[in-house]
């Protein structure tokens, strides 16, 4: 069997904010259809980290290639971006459905209107045409009664949801997922994984940060345990829980319970 394309190849990444490096050096493949778990105590650099991949953070050196095209942004320290690096961002961002831990709904929209922004305003897709789609993901989370409902009405595991359809929406290459259970009511955190391990069943690629290690071990192809700003250690999920190697990883493990 040939190996899987690269969907995200991350080289070297570096990050740092002054004087603190958060990330020193990450080197990750995601290959088509995988699905991997970040995992690491909190302040890790796990967010920091999937922050780089779609270019929320600047890296302060190394490089992210999204299906082999290479995004080399360096932080200028300036803030800014030359407007050919803010093209390219846009390409990346375009690629890749990033969920985070509080959802960011746009409130002032309602759900159909936050699902069909992207596509209609950023890919250019036609409105009937988005709205169609957007309709077919919002069912496909359980939420189609709620498309015409502002955030502010919806439980957080449906805002949840709808963020994962809003996501979804622009035909992502690949899903980042940042802790996307951390926020809710233990009770809602069910129907939110439930959704995402769909996505897993139909061989998506994702990258998934997550306190949720059952569901990081059933659902995940490989594990990383992020520990002070480096891959302590990674490999199959297997592994990993049932067979640790590093210090860390084992008390990490532990204490997550
Ligand atoms: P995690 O998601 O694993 O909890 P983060 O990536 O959020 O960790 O943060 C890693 C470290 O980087 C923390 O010490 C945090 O305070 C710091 N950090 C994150 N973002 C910034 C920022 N924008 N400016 C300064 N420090 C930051
Ligand atoms: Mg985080």
């Amino acid at each position: 069997m040939t190996e899987r394309a690269e969907a995200i190849a991350v080289r070297d990444l570096h990050k740092r904010f002054g004087a603190l490096e958060v990330l020193k050096g990450i080197s990750l493949t995601a290959r088509e259809g995988e699905v991997i778990a970040i995992i690491g105590g909190s302040g890790s650099g796990k967010s920091t980290f999937l922050r780089c991949i779609n270019m929320l953070e600047v890296p302060s050196s190394g490089s992210v290639a999204i299906h082999g095209e290479e995004i080399a942004l360096r932080a200028d320290g300036h803030g800014g971006l030359a407007p050919s690096d803010r093209r390219q961002v846009q390409r990346l961002r375009a690629r890749l459905g990033m969920v985070f831990q509080s959802f960011n709904l746009w409130q002032h929209m309602t759900i159909i209107q936050n699902v069909i922004e992207a596509p209609v305003h950023v890919l250019g897709v036609p409105k009937a045409e988005a709205v169609a789609r957007g309709e077919a993901l919002l069912r496909r989370v359980g939420l189609f009664d709620k498309r015409d409902v502002y955030p502010a009405f919806l439980s957080g595991g449906q805002q949840q949801r709808a963020a994962i359809a809003r996501a979804l929406a622009i035909q992502p290459h690949a899903m980042l997922f940042d802790e996307p259970t951390s926020a809710l009511d233990p009770e809602l955190v069910g129907e939110v994984l439930g959704v995402i391990g769909d996505l897993a069943k139909e061989q998506r690629t994702m990258i998934l940060v997550t306190h949720e290690m059952k569901f990081a071990r059933n659902v995940a192809s490989h594990i990383v345990f992020l520990a002070h700003g480096v891959i302590e250690e990674q490999g199959p999920p297997e592994q990993i829980f049932g067979d640790p190697k590093s210090e860390l990883l084992r008390k990490f493990i532990s204490s997550s319970h």
